[in-house]
């Protein structure tokens, strides 16, 4: 028997079921998971859901967290002021199949406005989704002298060691997702013959660079000879092209609740969202 519980709920110790699993934010714990305008299993690197730079030559880098996405429809406005990005189809899994789709699918949709009055926007030089993150070149045209340029660069650029992406505001899950279940980065199923299904959102991880495992708890006989087992999910996002630095994820995806045996983990990691099968046998 599987016993549920919402994402944040801490167990009851009455509570008798032979497997309980629950969900709990980054393994660092604390403010930065759970008051974050980012990824809360994100424990260093750069902050936001997106980072925009102005480059050298005067074009604008902008990184934008898509997790389980890998197509994207990229315009510009009439007015040449923004770039809209939509992703369409999702998720690669059969809905009918697989379990968990009650998950996805998700889509989204980002606009990257000039927020300067200097410019306009010439050509989209390049985009790409890599491991569930968008990156996008924009080139821009002045449209006012030099002079009048100073604070186009101030303008435009975000801090990513802002306090303002790192304060006390409720983390409310990515705010580019328009469609699709779970805004957040972290979803739980379990179904009746015991087995669980989680998804972690960790943007920017390529698929060798995710890391599962169980660290078994220690069996307490005073307990009801349970232990508390932890399924921990770890991530590093490489800096790529111009993003400011690389970013690490950590998380405890599950916990569980048993007596001996072995806990079984399915993994499959794809476009920056690691999905995991947990069985305890
Ligand atoms: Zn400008």
């Amino acid at each position: 028997m599987v016993l549920t519980l919402p994402a944040t709920q801490v167990p009851q110790s009455s509570a008798d079921p032979v497997n309980l699993f629950y969900c709990f934010q980054n393994v660092d714990g604390g403010a930065e998971g759970f008051y974050t305008v980012h990824n809360p299993f994100q424990i260093s690197g750069p902050k936001g859901y997106r980072e925009v730079k102005i480059l050298e030559n005067g074009d604008m880098y902008v990184r934008t967290d898509l997790p389980g996405c890998d197509f994207v429809d990229v315009r510009i406005d009439s007015l040449k002021k923004s770039v809209t990005s939509r992703t369409l189809v999702a998720s690669p899994f059969d809905p009918i199949v697989n379990p968990y789709e009650s998950f996805t699918p998700r889509s989204y949709s980002t606009t990257d406005r000039l927020m300067c009055d200097c410019c306009r926007i010439s050509l989209v030089k390049y985009h790409k989704i890599t491991d569930g993150v968008l990156r996008v070149v924009i080139s821009t045209t002045p449209t006012s002298d030099p002079q009048n340029r100073a604070g186009h660069a101030i303008l435009n650029n975000t801090d990513p060691n802002d306090p303002r992406l790192t304060g006390l505001i409720p983390s409310t899950g990515n705010p580019h997702l328009i469609q699709g279940h779970g805004s957040g980065a972290y979803e739980f199923k379990s179904v009746t013959d015991g087995t669980a299904y989680v998804r972690l959102d960790m943007p920017g991880v390529p698929k060798h660079l995710f890391n599962a495992k169980v660290n078994y708890g220690e069996l307490k006989p005073c307990k009801r000879s349970r232990r508390e087992s932890t399924v921990v999910v770890t991530g590093t996002a490489p800096a790529v092209d111009q993003d400011s630095g690389d970013r690490v994820y950590s998380a405890i995806a599950a916990i569980v609740y048993d007596s001996t045996g072995a806990i079984l983990l399915e993994s499959d990691p794809e476009n920056g969202v690691m999905r995991l099968t947990i069985r305890a046998s």
